[in-house]
């Protein structure tokens, strides 16, 4: 069923004024076909526009309507798994390169909201809180880790200094990133998507994609018209649903819900988060939040494996809210929302070539704001014959999910239900 609007959230609520974007009638022609306008598909038009590409973005409902316009907003460097992994599973060059690149995907995000004048509420800082001495140690190695990569702007935090940023007693340290922040993830995309279309980059929703004919010249077909491409990039990720079956193989959809507050007296907001940094905790299935721009907390957590919409997102999220937040008791809850990131089972994103032509990326295991705009850069040398940093990515090796497609999803939640448990107790 085609959606032709967005799904009820604070981020569609608060939403800059965007233009209706037809859908695709006919034929056309262009360099570049990109399949997806989340921030994976806007990052990648920007940097080929920007290097004189013609660009046609299909959408097959609307700007932003996937995980880019849902998230919790949290600009998070490096990636799902971290690069002490990644340097385990491949060689030290390609382990350099995407050492190197890990806070990269943030320095894209700042520079295009100035470039193009973007309305999304940017604020610096992002903290990860440690709930036990164990997540506390992981973090100390952590700094000690990205530090070795060059990524310099961290500062490890007591339990004093973590409750002078963050007004709960769960935590008893965490670490600074004042290279991470926070944005409203729905006005992030729907500004890239005005940058892309001032450049000449043509935008068509309500336009799935759904058969690519893959030949020497590519021709992605959707209900009412095909685009003729020299290349293709696929940015579905968890939506994709069907149209590239040798990725949905590779990877799992799931969900995770998030609630918005009333907005919050000035006062309480402040005493929550006094610097209005985001805060992200160390547990598997993490709790995440934020202030918005009109002060009201954004709560998120929990997994829905296999991507089915739970019934009642505010019994799963408010209890995580009040165990950080006792203090928000009696708070109205006016916006609850779910949305769907692509599980790899590595965690590492996905990135590689169809053929000669067809290039995607994926799969950034919920943790992606910055690494899908690092990609889109990385997607766009690739298309210009630069491809170390695309082949450092590619080279990561793609597992199919234990299970096949049928399976997938009890293997993988018998996992997340074990790793829960190792963070219930503290082990
Ligand atoms: C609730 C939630 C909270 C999150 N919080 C954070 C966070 O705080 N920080 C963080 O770093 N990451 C977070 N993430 C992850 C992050 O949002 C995603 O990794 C990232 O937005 C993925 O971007 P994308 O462009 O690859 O995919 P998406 O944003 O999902 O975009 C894919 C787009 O492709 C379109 N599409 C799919 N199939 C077709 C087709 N056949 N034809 C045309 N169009 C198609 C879809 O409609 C969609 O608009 C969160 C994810 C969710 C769901």
């Amino acid at each position: 069923m085609a959606h032709t609007a967005y799904p009820q959230s604070y981020y569609a609520a608060s939403a800059n004024q965007a233009p209706e974007r037809p859908a695709l009638e006919g034929e056309t022609q262009t360099d570049v076909c990109i399949i997806g306008a989340g921030y994976t598909g806007l990052s990648t038009a920007l940097f080929l526009l920007e290097q004189g590409f013609k660009v046609t973005l299909l959408e097959a409902a609307k700007v932003g309507f996937g995980a880019s316009g849902r998230n919790g907003g949290q600009i998070v460097n490096s990636y799902s798994r971290d690069i002490d992994v990644i340097e385990r599973s491949v060689g030290p060059k390609q382990a350099q390169l995407l050492g190197q690149m890990a806070f990269e995907g943030a320095r894209i995000i700042r520079e295009r909201i100035a470039t193009y004048g973007i309305q999304c509420d940017i604020k610096d800082g992002g903290v990860f809180a440690a709930i036990n001495p164990k997540q506390m140690g992981h973090l100390e190695s952590q700094k000690r880790l990205w530090e070795r990569y060059g990524h310099t702007q961290l500062e490890l935090l007591d339990a004093t200094q973590i409750q002078r940023v963050v007004a709960t007693d769960r935590y008893l340290g965490g670490m600074l990133d004042m290279s991470g922040g926070h944005i409203h993830p729905l006005n992030l995309a729907l500004g890239e998507a005005a940058a892309v279309e001032s450049l000449g980059g043509v935008i068509h929703e309500q336009s799935p994609a759904i058969r690519i004919e893959r030949s020497a010249n590519p021709v992605v077909h959707t209900p009412k018209g095909k685009v003729r491409a020299k290349f293709v990039v696929v940015a579905g990720n968890a939506y994709l649903s069907g149209l590239v079956p040798e990725l949905e193989a590779k990877s799992m959809p799931c969900g995770t819900q998030v609630i918005a507050t009333e907005p919050l007296p000035e006062a309480l907001a402040h005493s929550l988060l006094p610097q209005d940094y985001c805060v992200e905790d160390c547990n598997y299935l993490l709790d995440y939040y934020r202030l918005s721009g009109d002060k009201r907390l954004i709560y998120g957590g929990g997994v829905v494996y296999g991507a089915r919409d739970p019934a009642d997102i505010e019994t799963i999220i408010r209890p995580k809210m009040l165990q950080t937040f006792p203090q928000l008791k009696d708070v109205k809850i006016d916006f609850a929302w779910t949305g769907n990131f692509l599980l790899t089972l590595s965690r590492l994103p996905q990135v590689g070539r169809l053929g000669d032509n067809i290039y995607y990326s994926q799969g950034c295991s919920g943790h992606g704001v910055t690494y899908t705009h690092l990609a889109g850069k990385v997607l766009a040398e690739a298309l210009r014959g630069q491809a170390e940093r695309f082949d450092a990515f590619a080279g990561l090796p793609h597992y199919p999910f234990p299970g096949g497609r049928l399976f997938r999803i009890p293997f993988t939640a018998l996992g997340a239900w074990y790793y829960s448990l190792r963070d219930r107790l503290g082990v």
